[in-house]
């Protein structure tokens, strides 16, 4: 796996952390959720989705339930309901993990430099309510050269024309 390297690379991928804007341009109300809010979504996670979501976990290659998802719609964030990447963006890696070349909207993603083990990666991260995602590396496929590289855990899908989660009661419409 190629390592992303280059301080313009980082410079680009975490200019969103100092976007501070409550509603993104595609309209969604990315407000953090309240410790209340947020304590009633962690209960709903199973041990495995806490230990990515919550702990930074990675899933086992080639496990996830999303890997082979092929029909239209959404993936959402498993924790908040956010939309986070769209099925016409998945694209087959070969690594084992979902992949997309370019998030819903640049603002639901935030992307935050991560030095653990021994590599310098981007993590990324749901901008709602800052659970783990995975990680984005400069190697994906046109229109944007990037992966997004991403747990089925932390993802929730849902068809095209279907209710979008919304656990935090937002108003999120369909996908
Ligand atoms: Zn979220």
């Amino acid at each position: 796996m190629e390592r992303p390297s280059g301080p313009s690379y980082f410079q680009t991928m975490t200019q969103t952390e100092s976007h501070a804007a409550m509603r993104s341009a595609s309209g969604y109300d990315l407000t953090p959720p309240t410790d209340s809010q947020r304590a009633a979504l962690e209960a709903d996670l199973s041990p495995e989705e806490k230990r990515v979501l919550l702990a930074h976990g990675t899933e086992a290659p080639f496990c996830g339930t999303l890997l082979g998802e092929k029909r239209a719609g959404v993936f959402c964030c498993r924790e908040c309901g956010l939309p986070l990447f769209r099925s016409g963006t998945k694209f087959e890696s070969g690594t084992g993990w979902p992949s997309f070349t370019e998030p819903v909207d640049p603002a639901h993603v935030r992307a935050v430099r991560d030095d653990s083990h021994g590599m310098v990666r981007v993590e990324t991260r749901c901008a709602r309510c800052d659970s783990h995602q995975g990680h984005v590396f400069p190697d994906g496929p046109p229109p944007t050269g990037l992966r997004y590289c991403i747990n089925s855990v932390a993802l929730s899908f849902v068809a095209e024309g279907e209710s979008l989660p919304d656990p935090l009661g937002r108003g999120d419409g369909t996908a």
